[in-house]
């Protein structure tokens, strides 16, 4: 990498991107500067495009989640598997950094994802800090950033292919507490649910069902291990609840997983899930507007156990790489990424996700346009 590295960069909401240069950061002791081989499109990338995120500082490099190789390294750096980490090492790192672990979210109540103070590369540092974001040919892994190798067997393709969504499923796992056989149905066929169905198969459920569209998400989704899938746009709610039902003993699933951040979504979520059962909402990184519920009927009387997933932990992280460690080779993580773009394809890029012809782009900051 030469002295001038090149990004793409989100100057405003509904801006074109474009490319600009940057010097090749100072390294603080404990810090690294990563060649980026691979980063992603991703449906947060989107939103911030239309400026649906509170907070962003514009202008930014957008690209949360990357792999790369590390290009330099000042002083001793270690992964968070406890490795020691050389130059040239093929790695990832966890997007989010600065969270405090000295204030009430992160002591009292141990939620360390609402860390007033945490920040995450590509959506909450800024541009004129320099390189904090994925789309470009180099990133500044600041002091304390968590960084992992990635195993041998894993490909950058199989870790962006998985890439945030992927996370967020492992978290979406935790927090719904899968007992063995479960029966689970997860709502959105993007990212995030494509790898939810994924992680419920592995772990353990028995009947794992996808609700989303359009047709080639669900081809996808049986192929990451779903059984059932039902087309959201071409049948009715009241279509799959009786089919869902006709699954599972007249009942409802056990587990139902959001990962579609539809308003409407929660509200057939509540009917589909069965008493006392477990409800996880995900799909909601942005306002989508408001539910109708009806709380006797849906929560109260249903004894329904209902839990928020926000945002992810480094644990999450390396649970993620040792999912893709063993099972990458017959999962098909890589090909959730569509195609892979330049810098200068990334207008187009985000037009393709924001139609969804493609579930995730990948973005190759070497290639040629
Ligand atoms: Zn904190
Ligand atoms: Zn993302």
């Amino acid at each position: 990498m030469s002295d001038r590295i090149l990004a793409a960069v989100m100057a405003a909401p509904h801006q074109p991107i474009e490319i600009r240069e940057f010097p090749a950061p100072d390294l603080a002791p404990g810090s690294a500067l990563l060649r980026t081989e691979r980063s992603e499109v991703c449906g947060t990338d989107v939103h911030l495009w239309h400026g649906r995120l509170a907070g962003v500082p514009y202008p930014i490099i957008p690209g949360h989640v990357s792999a790369g190789r590390l290009q330099a390294i000042r002083g001793p750096l270690h992964g968070l598997d406890g490795s020691t980490l050389r130059e040239g090492d093929r790695v990832a790192f966890f997007d989010v950094h600065r969270t405090c672990g000295r204030c009430r979210a992160c002591t009292v109540h141990r939620t360390p994802t609402r860390c007033t103070a945490r920040r995450v590369y590509g959506i909450t540092d800024s541009a004129n800090e320099g390189l904090f974001g994925g789309w470009s040919q180099g990133i500044y892994l600041e002091p304390g950033v968590g960084i992992a190798p990635l195993p041998d067997s894993v490909g950058f393709d199989d870790y962006i292919g998985g890439g945030c969504g992927l996370l967020t499923a492992v978290h979406i796992l935790e927090r719904a507490a899968l007992r063995p056989a479960d029966s689970v149905l997860v709502q959105g066929t993007g990212a995030v649910g494509l790898s939810a169905i994924a992680l419920a198969r592995l772990s353990g459920a028995s009947t794992v069902i996808a609700v989303g569209a359009p047709e080639d998400r669900l081809q996808m989704a049986r192929r990451m291990g779903a059984d059932h899938v039902f087309d959201v746009t071409s049948s009715t709610p009241e279509q799959r609840m009786a089919d869902v039902r006709a699954l599972t003993h007249g009942e409802g699933v056990d587990v139902v997983l959001e990962a579609a951040g539809s308003a409407a979504a929660i509200e057939e979520g509540l009917d589909l899930v069965r008493d006392g059962g477990r409800y996880v909402i995900a799909g909601h990184y942005t306002d989508a507007g408001d539910s109708s519920i009806n709380a006797h009927r849906q929560i109260n009387r249903k004894h329904l156990e209902i839990r928020g997933c926000w945002g992810s932990e480094p644990g999450h992280f390396l649970r993620a790489l040792t999912f893709l460690e063993r099972y990458a080779a017959v999962v098909p993580w890589r090909e959730i990424g569509g195609r892979t773009y330049p810098l200068t394809g990334l207008n187009e890029a985000l037009a393709d996700a924001e139609a969804m012809r493609i579930t995730k782009a990948l973005v190759d900051p070497w290639a040629a346009a």
